[in-house]
């Protein structure tokens, strides 16, 4: 669906009109001090597979989530010593910081991607300051550029990329740093998960203890993360036209099944739906997952990746 993206500007009509925009389950670009994020709503899970549907990202990765304070990013996350220091150090500011995610949230399991953890920050650019304060909720937001292209600096690189796509950008000027937030991952030690804004020295002159680098750039695919990924109890059969015996259905389109992640077939509805749906089934005692064919296009790509994950052999405890 072709949208017509509005422009807004930062000043009391904008301000309100975009986070009306967050509140509807809409997609609003705005400007942080390192580069314009696609912000949603974090707690809106439709909001949230419209960020990837507006982007194409192939995969359902974590998002950050932005705040307007580090008071706020405390009833999202497991607060500790070295945190509050660091908030105190360098928010708002370019540090995204990587925490044991608190229960009964009601985030999103799509900003996620079910880890345990949840990557926060508190943007200090005065338009995002002031965006998140006028919505006064969680706001889910990745780089608001297309997978793979880089990253936008300004509403005109914006629209470059994602005009008819998203409900609106807000305009506010350049962004100075340009380079993506550092993210730092707080769980089990310090670890830099992604070097950005804030450089590891100054972090580390903080804390007083030397940060780990990760190493292999990705950092998701850090073995525990890995580990920790949700899988259902239940096995996962993919592409099922019909039940087996013993299995419970989770359709798409029209089809007679035990729970619809879509009953129009739309995909961005389906890939709202997917993890609660797939939680649902499983706490339903089911011990096989057959799932309806979805379509390998736009958010289907995503969803596909997230089931082949769900249905691959589950690696015992003795492998890496
Ligand atoms: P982007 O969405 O382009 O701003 O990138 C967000 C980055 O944050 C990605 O590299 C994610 O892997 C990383 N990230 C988000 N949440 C987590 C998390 N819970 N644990 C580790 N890395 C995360
Ligand atoms: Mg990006």
């Amino acid at each position: 669906m072709i949208l017509s993206t509005e422009r807004l500007l930062p000043d009391a009509h904008g301000y309100s009109r975009a986070a009306e925009i967050l509140r509807d389950g809409g997609r609003v670009a705005f400007p942080t001090e390192t580069v314009y994020g696609l912000g949603g709503d974090a707690r809106n899970d439709r909001a949230v597979a419209g960020i990837f549907e507006a982007k194409g990202r192939p995969r359902f990765n974590p998002l950050i989530v932005h705040v307007d304070s580090a008071e706020a990013a405390r009833a999202y996350v497991e607060w500790s010593e070295g945190a509050e220091r660091l908030a105190g150090a360098f928010w708002p500011g370019p540090l995204t910081m990587v925490l044991p995610l608190k229960p009964g949230t009601r985030l999103s399991p799509l900003v996620t991607a079910e880890l345990p953890t949840l990557a926060i920050r508190v943007p200090a650019h005065p338009v995002a300051q002031a965006l998140l304060h006028t919505f006064g909720g969680p706001v889910a937001a990745p780089s608001a550029n297309p997978s793979g292209r880089i990253s936008p600096t300004s509403a005109a690189h914006v629209l470059a990329g994602l005009d008819g796509r998203i409900e609106a950008v807000l305009d506010g000027g350049t962004c100075d740093v340009g380079v993506e937030s550092t993210i730092l991952g707080l769980v089990d030690g310090p670890v830099l998960l992604r070097p950005g804004g804030i450089a590891v020295e100054e972090i580390e002159a903080v804390i007083g203890n030397r940060v780990a680098r990760h190493t292999d750039g990705d950092a998701i695919s850090a073995p525990g993360q890995l580990a920790s990924h949700y899988a259902p109890g239940a096995i996962v059969r993919l592409n099922a036209t019909t039940r087996q015996e013993g299995e419970l259905l989770l359709g798409f389109g029209t089809v007679d099944c035990d729970l619809n992640l879509s009953p129009t077939g739309d995909l961005r509805e389906a890939a709202a739906n997917l993890f609660g749906h797939l939680h649902r089934l499983d706490a339903q005692g089911a011990k096989a997952i057959a799932v309806s064919p979805i379509p390998d296009t736009g958010l289907g790509q995503a969803i596909n990746d997230r089931l082949r994950r769900a249905a691959a052999p589950r690696p015992g405890p003795a492998q890496p």
